[in-house]
């Protein structure tokens, strides 16, 4: 199934949460927040079928995101429910990885194939301050703790700016060497909850290559899957990494993923400003046919290419002001899944 100009619908991120435990400066800077109501979240059981539906017509890869995707109760039971989905080729996690040191084992056991840490610096102190998390330690061990579990493609998840962690590159991609994991930067994107958000925090994909190789010297592209976000390069000693250029150099051609967020709405781009509510269906009584045609009116309908749209504008600045993103939190990247 392909949408008005070709992409397919592979990609599936599922919000488990709009909740979380870090307050990172580029998502959530904010005192307070409007929460999605208790009632509407999804359980388990009806994201498993929501999921179920979605693979029938062409998902074949989910990620379990939020909000902080580990707060939410035995997230490793929704993880066996998803496994055992055959259709499925690839069962990820994205988490800011503080609580990960003592659900690993678990969720490996459980079926997750792979799992995405973000820690975007190693000095606690910088968390402390950018992130009002005391937990850097704890995504140490979280890390560690997952190599162990077996999880052995870990990734780690930098978000790159100016000012903050820019002088951090090198350092990164060491640690990700040490710690068995491979480093993705990704460009500060002015998605919604990024309030503060200005052109010139962003770190070009160009000048994180040129930044690297100060230290590391040449540095090779690798071919990659073309709907992959991240362009991937590789040192002289061989350790890869990746870049996810999506403010510079937006991936919209080739993107085949969409949202469904804890409440069950479906975003087909992480700029859209509006979602289609799957949940009221689900609960309404409809029948597995009646979801699969809603979800392929909306596909067969997608031409969007929110970051291209983005880069197009000339003059850029937060997506959302802080009322607008309280007026309807699904504007918020915490509830949309990262
Ligand atoms: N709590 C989990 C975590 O920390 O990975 C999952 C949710 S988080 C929203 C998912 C990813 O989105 C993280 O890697 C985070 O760094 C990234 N992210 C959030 N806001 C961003 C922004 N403004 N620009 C780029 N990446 C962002």
């Amino acid at each position: 199934m392909v949408d008005r100009v070709g992409r397919p619908l592979t990609s599936l991120r599922v919000s488990v949460t709009d909740r979380c435990n870090m307050r990172c400066h580029y998502c959530m800077p904010e005192d307070d927040y409007v929460w999605l109501p208790r009632a509407s979240l999804l359980t388990y059981e009806e994201m498993a079928r929501l999921v179920a539906v979605f693979a029938t017509l062409g998902v074949r890869k989910v990620r379990l995101t939020g909000g902080e995707p580990l707060l939410r109760k035995d997230l490793a039971t929704l993880v066996a429910m998803l496994q055992r989905e055959h259709r499925l080729h690839d069962l990820a996690l994205t988490t800011n990885g503080t609580l990960l040191a003592g659900e690993a084992e678990r969720l490996r056991r459980a079926g997750l194939d792979r799992i995405t840490v973000s820690l975007d610096t190693l000095r606690p102190e910088r968390l402390e301050r950018f992130a009002k998390s005391g937990r850097h330690a704890e995504i140490v061990a979280g890390i560690r703790a997952a190599r162990r579990a077996g999880f052995e493609r870990l990734k780690i998840n930098s978000v790159v700016i100016r000012g903050y962690n820019d002088d951090e590159l090198a350092d990164l991609i060491g640690f990700g060497r040490a710690e068995g994991a491979e480093i993705r930067f990704i460009e500060y994107m002015d998605v919604g909850g990024a309030t503060r958000w200005s052109r010139d925090q962003v770190v070009p994909r160009s000048e994180i290559l040129e930044r690297l190789g100060r230290t590391y010297g040449s540095i090779a592209a690798v071919a990659h899957d073309s709907s992959a976000p991240a362009a991937r390069f590789r040192l002289a000693d061989g350790t890869e990494f990746g870049i996810i250029a999506s403010v510079t150099a937006p991936f919209c051609a080739a993107c085949d993923r969409s949202r469904v967020t804890a409440d069950g709405t479906w975003f087909l781009c992480l700029y859209a400003g509006a979602g289609v509510d799957l949940r009221q269906p689900v609960r309404g009584g409809a029948t597995d046919a009646e979801l699969a045609a809603t979800i392929t009116a909306a596909w067969h309908a997608r031409a969007d290419r929110g970051a291209e749209q983005r880069l197009a504008l000339p003059v850029r600045g937060a997506l959302y002001p802080i009322d607008g993103l309280r007026a309807d939190p699904h504007r918020e990247m915490h509830t949309r899944g990262g």
